[in-house]
């Protein structure tokens, strides 16, 4: 989506952010929300949706779940199929250049204008959302600072590597400080110091009322930033709740064990692990170093596992009992990981 398209002229004339949570109203309430696409597609089948304002939300789940297709109807750049949808109190059908006025949105590809520069791309973002023309230089230079380009506010924009560009979409994205923003991957392709800097304005913008609802891959994100986070799988939401909650379903521990040995011996662990009749409710994971068990008994039975492996011949360098991670909860629930190098030997743990 272009500046334009975001709404020129029509957002926040007064750009002054609305008090969020002032009226108590949701920031977005989705009712069994269809997207079939053209070509028969069935990309969001009965989707249920409520964000408080004020919240910080997560949306995960594997390539194709239909993340992004959910946030394209609620920024109003597709119309449902079914359902009905929300945003601060809009209908996206009935008034979406209400919805548009009160929204910010970072899409996975970025809209910034190659051939300006990256204060020009802010100020024209400020012109288009009606920022007054008086805050206006204060808002480049401070967010030109907040995303890392101040020392290049005056070098063209198709000059920048994808991950400048990102950090510059970013901040036109937000200039006219809606009271809901949309990020959709926004971090994706930033080193792990360009990502902090973004994760401590979004926390910041979050500090001051702004409702966030973001897409990511990046589990380690959604734990640290998300009050709440939903996980989409083919076209559904499979499992809600906050990071603590939805860890504690995946039920019991994880015991990490190392192995001498190839991938063979990996296998042959989890196949014993998979087995063991005191691991009932077990999901087996194949790790590079050797293999991850999640299960209620993961702590108690843990070294009754150690020393079956060891009389099968295998040889266990190291092991650790911990509790889930977000990447667990992935794996239970979509029985897959994230990063491909995971391979699921039995998954039985259910959202
Ligand atoms: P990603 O992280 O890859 O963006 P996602 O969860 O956001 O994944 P969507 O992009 O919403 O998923 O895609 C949901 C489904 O709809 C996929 O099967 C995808 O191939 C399909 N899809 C997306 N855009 C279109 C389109 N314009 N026409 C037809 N099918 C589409």
């Amino acid at each position: 989506m272009t500046n334009s398209e975001r709404g020129a002229g029509e957002a926040a004339r007064d750009g002054h952010r609305p008090a969020a949570g002032a009226d108590g109203r949701p920031a977005v309430t989705v009712e069994d929300l269809r997207l079939t696409y053209g070509d028969g597609t069935e990309a969001v089948r009965g989707v249920d949706l409520r964000i408080p304002q004020g919240e910080f939300f997560g949306f995960l789940g594997p390539n194709g779940a239909g993340k992004t297709t959910t946030i394209k109807v609620l920024s109003t750049l597709l119309s449902p199929t079914g359902g009905t949808v929300g945003v601060n109190g809009f209908d996206v059908t009935g008034v979406p250049r209400k919805v548009r006025e009160s929204i910010g949105y970072m899409a996975q590809e970025t809209s910034i204008d190659p051939e300006l520069t990256a204060e020009e791309n802010v100020r024209f973002a400020c012109e288009a959302y009606g920022v007054p023309r008086g805050d206006r230089q204060d808002r480049i230079a401070e967010l030109l600072e907040l995303v890392e380009l101040a020392a290049v506010a005056d070098k063209r924009a198709e000059e920048f590597s994808g991950g400048m560009k990102k950090r510059l979409d970013a901040a036109t994205a937000l200039v006219h400080e809606p009271p809901l923003v949309f990020l959709d991957e926004p971090t994706t392709g930033l080193d792990p110091k360009a990502r902090n800097r973004l994760w401590e304005y979004f926390e910041a913008i979050n500090d001051r009322g702004t409702t966030i609802l973001l897409t990511t891959q990046y589990l380690e994100e959604a734990d640290r930033l998300c009050d709440r986070l939903a996980v989409m799988l083919d076209g559904a939401i499979v499992a809600e709740g906050s990071p603590t909650e939805l860890k504690r379903r995946v039920g019991g521990e994880v015991l990490d064990v190392d192995l001498e040995g190839g991938a063979d011996a990996r296998r042959r662990a989890a196949t014993i692990a998979g087995d063991f009749d005191a691991f009932a409710d077990a999901s087996v994971e194949v790790t590079d170093e050797g293999i991850s068990v999640t299960a209620r008994t993961a702590r108690q039975h843990g070294t009754d596992l150690l020393v079956a492996l060891r009389d099968a011949g295998l040889t266990v360098t190291g092991f650790n009992v911990r509790a889930p991670t977000l990447d667990d909860v992935f794996l239970a629930i979509t029985g897959d990981g994230l990063d491909d190098d995971a391979d699921a030997v039995s998954s039985e743990v259910s959202p």
